[in-house]
């Protein structure tokens, strides 16, 4: 079969219709290459019950370096001179990959927070306003007003850039403040020398078209400033969102691992990452065969289980134990496109494609063939026993593996 983007022998068989030109011309601004910042070590420890050990965050920074993410973002301490001496041990360690470190607040003394949080010296310093629900909700009619930020933007940019490399800007709940508002001030905040933008989607609550939209139109006003995602899953469409501010143009996506995050969790590193790889065909520099391992590390680490049916990484994910489902594998193998069943190989992700005995393989021919192929050759009435003695076993158990089936049968056989 000839290699198509959508459709790669012995790696992935997807939908030509994520590359007809017609579906193509009306996502002109999206990037070749996107690049990812985890936010593990921050908001993924704000997962209810998730504790993440000091020596364990060396190891999660060694292992998000060798994934591949651009940059990985600071936790939060007591102090920066905390978190400085993290970074310390992080670089001493080997980590490579950028530092960013959300810190510096924009309200009060804003000096010396900047000068306190460029001592930590990470590679991309986040000054970030906090605004009452109120003043967002007035479009700062209440409290501070959109002249005071700006002069503190014009001021505190410019400041911050002459310490640290890379400057960002932001605020919490971009999603929920005025359009010609987060236009003006991160325009300027741009034009002062911000090199990123942060959208954030705080509190989970827009849909895909409308992120798109916002990105759209904040590029129009960014200048040479890239535009960065950061949503999240109240609507179980963190990822969806993510996704579509990438179609917008927006060249960072903020990520966790397992997708960990407070409440129902941040957009997950695994699905934007195999997302933009294997459906959109953008480059992301993540090495996709160690995403399995890198989410058990981190189910091990921070002591929170990955959900069994989670896309890319879940233990369901290349799991089958439907009968109707096994016969097409073995029926697409036969033809030479064993690619037919899933929309990507398992080891793809490092995961391995397994098949257990459940409820639902009791429908269909599966039984039989593994019978048939163990050179067994029962009766019917035989059969009527295998079926019915596995069954109950099954019911116990909820699900046999394929050699607890396979020891079965050749107890039967003997
Ligand atoms: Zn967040």
């Amino acid at each position: 079969m000839e290699t198509k983007p959508w459709y790669v022998p012995g790696k992935w068989y997807t939908s030509p219709y994520n590359w007809d030109p017609a579906v193509r011309c009306q996502m002109e601004g999206i990037p070749h290459r996107v690049y990812l910042r985890d936010v593990t070590m921050r908001e993924g420890e704000e997962t209810v019950g998730a504790i993440i050990s000091p020596e364990s965050r060396v190891d999660l920074a060694l292992k998000l370096d060798e994934l591949g993410v651009d940059a990985i973002e600071m936790p939060k301490l007591d102090s920066h001179e905390a978190v400085g001496e993290l970074v310390k041990t992080f670089r001493r360690a080997g980590v490579k990959t950028r530092i960013a470190y959300f810190s510096a607040k924009l309200r009060g003394n804003w000096k010396k927070e900047i000068d306190r949080a460029a001592k930590v010296e990470p590679d991309i310093l986040d000054l970030h306003f906090s605004f009452s629900p109120r003043e967002i909700f007035s479009d700062f009619q209440d409290g501070i007003s959109k002249e005071e930020i700006l002069k503190v933007v014009d001021e505190a940019v410019p400041y911050a850039c002459g310490r640290v490399k890379e400057v960002a800007f932001g605020w919490s709940k971009t999603t929920r403040s005025h359009l010609d508002t987060v236009k003006t001030v991160y325009s300027a905040a741009a034009q002062a020398g911000a090199s990123h933008l942060h959208i954030y989607d705080s509190r989970g609550s827009v849909f895909p078209f409308a992120v798109k939209y916002l990105v759209q139109e904040l590029k129009k006003v960014a200048g040479d400033a890239s535009i960065s995602i950061h949503c999240h899953n109240d609507f179980g469409l963190a990822v969806a969102n993510t996704l579509a501010a990438v179609e917008g143009g927006a060249h960072w996506c903020e990520v966790a691992v397992n997708g960990l995050g407070d409440r129902a969790g941040n957009s997950s590193l695994e699905e934007v990452a195999a997302s933009l790889e294997i459906l959109y065909g953008v480059k992301t520099g993540i090495k996709l065969e160690k995403l399995y391992a890198l989410s058990k590390f981190a189910e091990k680490i921070t002591g929170v289980p990955c959900q069994r049916n989670k896309a890319i990484v879940g233990e369901n994910a290349f799991l089958e134990e439907s009968a109707s489902h096994m016969m097409q594998v073995k029926e697409s193998t036969e033809e030479g496109l064993p690619e037919a069943n899933v929309p990507f190989m398992a080891e793809v992700v490092g995961q391995t494609q397994r098949y257990v005995y459940g409820s639902s393989t009791f429908w269909g021919g599966a039984l039989e063939a593994k019978i048939e192929a163990m050179g067994l050759r029962p009766s019917p009435q035989q059969l009527g026993e295998i079926r019915r003695t596995l069954y109950e076993e099954i019911c116990k158990k909820r699900f046999l593996t394929e050699d607890e089936v396979e020891q079965f049968l050749s107890r039967w056989g003997n």
